[in-house]
């Protein structure tokens, strides 16, 4: 396939007028895609298609690593059915690589979630097998290609603050444990690649980042820990923090706390929710000075009324009012997730708080895909990469999207 006339988002974080050529689901030179493969049939008939992208901008497929669910499903409700709602919606709307989060519930009930995903991936694995190869089973699963592919998972709880527990069941909430930890990274298979704690809610926080941090990226969430305990547990080796400023201690001027040891320990990368709701556009315009662009990635911690009408939706097993672009408890009006896509948040960052696209765009792609360490196949418009592509019109509405090499 070639896509010409369009403004490729360049690995120079830049847009740059000219083609995109795509082969076997991957990008490829443009030498490359003169020499034919082993293709055959149907997919030969794609591969020579030539797309006008009508001077739009293409950029990589984004990546969400901090989400609940969508279209009325949950990554909590623990079924292939919801994920294949999620993986679906996300791919629609442009977000081609997702690591959902989990909610703060039982340890058991995790471990079963963990595992529905791990079997997912591992078939969604088979599906990206090198066209060419197997070209029946290939064709039998062509519709499942075009979805999202579940590249991690995100661990909200249980080993958070019952102080800043959010949306989050306080009474799931336990200490941080690596035992228990190993058994969700065992369950996951590897899926998980954050697992959040609040520091300061135990004495072993320091013992568990060390012990876990070769396995898995440990991040502060829901956390109320001061600037000393947050800077020690980074200092330890946890390198991420989630959903900067929410559910978190403040950062004012005499107490930092966790916000002020992200700003001085440079490994750690920062989400941010950036639906408009969660954090004020100044506060986002401070952080990009703060932290520089090359530490956040943008998040939209969106729950499972995304894409649905207003009304009552449950979040971790909790009930949530939800109307217009606002998710809040039921029960004490907490702010419980957001009802926006990661497309739309990121419009919201770069036409609302004066982001600039270039670099809005890198926090939606290579960002995420560097935290998630996947960047060697994902993330950027380069040779050998995943062909996953959004075409925006200048008003950055989505024109096309492109999943593995393949138009939805
Ligand atoms: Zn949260």
């Amino acid at each position: 396939m070639i896509v010409k006339n369009v403004k490729v988002y360049t690995e120079e974080k830049k847009f740059k007028e000219g083609s995109i050529y795509i082969e076997g689901g991957r990008f490829v030179s443009p030498s490359a895609h003169l020499e034919k493969g082993n293709v055959c049939g149907e997919q030969m008939e794609a591969e020579k298609a030539v797309i006008d992208g009508e001077g739009c901008y293409a950029i990589p497929g984004l990546i969400d690593l901090h989400f609940h669910g969508c279209m009325g499903a949950d990554f909590c409700d623990g079924t292939e059915e919801a994920l294949k709602i999620i993986t679906e919606y996300e791919a629609s709307v442009g977000v081609t690589a997702i690591a959902p989060a989990t909610m703060t519930l039982p340890v058991k009930e995790l471990e079963d979630i963990l595992s529905v995903a791990a079997v997912y991936a591992g078939k969604q694995a088979v599906d990206k097998e090198e066209p060419g190869e197997k070209m029946e089973r290939k064709k039998a699963s062509d519709a499942e290609k075009l979805r999202a592919d579940l590249v991690g998972i995100n661990m909200e709880g249980p080993f958070i603050s019952r102080a800043k527990k959010g949306a989050q069941d306080a009474a799931n909430i336990i200490p941080c444990d690596s035992k228990i930890c190993e058994r969700f990274l065992e369950a996951s298979q590897g899926l998980v690649k954050f697992i959040g704690i609040a520091p300061e809610e135990s004495e072993g926080a320091v013992e568990f980042i060390q012990s876990v941090k070769d396995k898995v990226h440990v991040s502060l969430a829901h956390t109320n820990a001061d600037y000393d305990t947050a800077n020690e547990a980074f200092q330890a080796g946890a390198d991420h923090a989630v959903h900067l400023y929410n559910a978190m201690s403040s950062f004012t001027h005499r107490t930092p706390g966790v916000i002020g040891a992200v700003v001085d320990n440079e490994h750690v990368w920062a989400e941010l929710i950036c639906d408009g709701v969660h954090v004020h556009p100044a506060a986002v315009r401070a952080t990009f000075k703060m932290l520089g662009e090359d530490r956040i990635v943008l998040i939209s911690d969106s729950m499972r009324a995304t894409g649905m009408p207003d009304g009552t939706y449950t979040l971790g097993g909790l009930d949530v009012n939800v109307q217009g672009n606002r998710a809040t408890l039921v029960s004490d009006g907490a702010l419980a997730g957001s009802v926006t896509n990661l497309m739309d948040c990121m419009r919201t960052v770069v036409k609302d708080m004066g982001v600039p696209l270039e670099t809005a765009v890198a926090c939606v792609t290579i960002n995420p895909a560097r935290c998630l360490e996947i960047e060697a196949d994902y993330g950027s418009i380069a040779e050998g990469k995943t062909a996953d592509l959004v075409l925006l019109d200048e008003e950055l509405n989505i024109r096309t999207v492109v999943k593995r090499g393949q138009i939805l």
